[in-house]
């Protein structure tokens, strides 16, 4: 076996990872994280120690680790048929049973899934299909996304420029000029302390309804947006947010892609977002929560009424032009029936539903009243922890000091893993659904003692 020293050698020397300073990472000042083995919520690293996974990888290994059922299925297809494509009609029995399954669990109106390998290029998909959706129709000029800030959809060219976080831009020459951005339903920082959750509501509405006349109707495709915003800072929306916009892009004749790529597959404690929040999305972007990330795989579940003008326009222009080598690959089709199937047989929806209730009211009662807290906020199997100065002001802390990054840091050396979200002092919670009244105890916990060190 080799020694650690020359893997962590070979790993600066070799290895560009996403994600990471790069230079302090060459420099050796950010150490090599290796990780062998995973069962149920917990990571074990080359040093023999343990981790409580409380982030799920990236908010993706929903069924938890080592679930041999999942291993199999994917053993099994490896031996019988590692690959086959998925162009001019062909498929696999566990690609078309997967299709079936996820119709079956999405509101019903969609309509086909078309897969792919991940988030981003599921919404890279999603924006030509859009594109190609309006050019049918006859509406050329019908082209721009609406997407929001702090929004994160991926970061390729088009799905970098709908992610509405700085890093995901800043010297990349992103945003490209088909993509717009509009408020993030973030009440927490609303700048008037003042405003009701209604209130606010009705602003983030008006200063849509603003950008779109500005643009003007005609010029605007689609609106993207994840039920519950992840990586800009898990904020569930005020309540009634997502009603209010439909209405305006319902009226606009602007179509709804839900990003379920979190949400998707019950990790709001129910099977899709857009059940939870009464969404009627026309595209649905699913990913993650779909193999529980034993193999990648995403999707774009198109609805009804797109479906219908996609088919009739391949009448007029032949082939679609658009497809992956690796588009419903066997062993991600294989690794997602087995995955769908064992959240059913688990009850694991219903188990992350009640444990998440409880780690989101454990984590209140441990550090709602903390001065340095400004925020707990989460719903289902998400928790989220925000850090202020000063909690009536409700004053930040300047982003040098690095608050959340800190407690993160503190945590992880205590044995949990969280996440000090990019863009803020967010420290946020995504645990595996089997996760147990213990571990959320545990989390909880070793939170509080974090935040007591770094913050007193
Ligand atoms: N959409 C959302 C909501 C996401 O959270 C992510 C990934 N964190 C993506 C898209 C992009 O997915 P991927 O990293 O698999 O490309």
């Amino acid at each position: 076996m080799l020694r650690n020293d020359q893997l962590a050698e070979w790993d600066r020397e070799n290895f560009f990872h996403p994600s990471t300073h790069l230079a302090q990472f060459a420099r050796g000042e950010q150490q090599s994280r290796i990780i062998t083995g995973a069962q149920g919520c917990h990571i074990e690293d080359r040093n023999g120690k343990k981790h409580l996974d409380a982030f799920a990888g990236l908010y993706c290994v929903n069924v938890g680790y080592g679930r041999t059922e999942i291993a199999e299925a994917i053993a099994k297809q490896a031996h019988e048929l590692a690959y086959y494509h998925a162009y001019v009609g062909h498929g696999t029995e566990a690609s078309i049973t997967l299709s079936k399954m996820i119709l079956d669990r999405s509101p019903a109106h969609m309509s086909k899934v078309y897969f792919g390998l991940g988030g981003s290029d599921a919404n890279e998909t999603n924006v030509k299909l859009v594109w190609y959706y309006n050019n049918i129709l006859g509406r050329p000029e019908k082209k721009k996304i609406i997407s929001r800030w702090r929004g994160y959809h991926g970061s390729g060219l088009v799905t970098g420029s709908l992610t509405g976080l700085e890093l995901f831009h800043k010297k990349f020459d992103l945003p490209l000029a088909q993509v717009l951005h509009t408020d993030a339903p973030y009440y927490f920082r609303r700048d008037d302390l003042d405003q009701s959750e209604e209130q606010f509501v009705a602003q983030c509405v008006a200063s849509l309804e603003e950008l779109i006349a500005r643009e003007g109707a005609d010029t605007i495709a689609a609106f993207i947006g994840e039920p519950v915003l992840g990586t800009g800072g898990i904020v569930p929306p005020p309540a009634g947010y997502w009603t209010e916009i439909q209405k305006v892009l319902d009226k606009h004749d602007i179509l709804l892609i839900a990003d379920e790529v979190v949400t998707g597959f019950g990790r709001l404690g129910s099977m899709m977002g857009s059940d939870y929040y009464g969404m009627k999305p026309d595209i649905m972007t699913i990913a993650k929560g779909l193999t529980s990330a034993y193999a990648p795989l995403s999707g774009s579940i198109v609805s009804e009424r797109m479906w219908k003008v996609l088919e009739d326009g391949t009448d007029e222009n032949g082939v679609i032009g658009h497809g992956w080598t690796y588009s419903a690959h066997p062993i991600g089709a294989a690794a997602g029936v087995a995955n769908l199937k064992l959240l059913d047989e688990l009850n694991l929806i219903e188990n992350n539903r009640e444990t998440g209730a409880y780690l989101n009211k454990a984590m209140r009662d441990a550090l709602g009243d903390h001065p340095h807290v400004g925020d707990i906020r989460g719903e289902g199997m998400l928790c989220a922890v925000e850090f202020v100065r000063d909690r009536d002001g409700r004053i930040l802390f300047d982003a040098s000091e690095k608050i959340g990054a800190q407690v993160a840091g503190a945590l992880a050396d205590s044995g949990v893993i969280g996440r000090a979200m990019p863009q803020g002092d967010i420290l946020g919670f995504a645990p595996p659904f089997c996760l147990t009244r213990e571990e959320a105890d545990e989390v909880v916990a070793k939170t509080a003692d974090a935040v007591g060190k770094i913050l007193g």
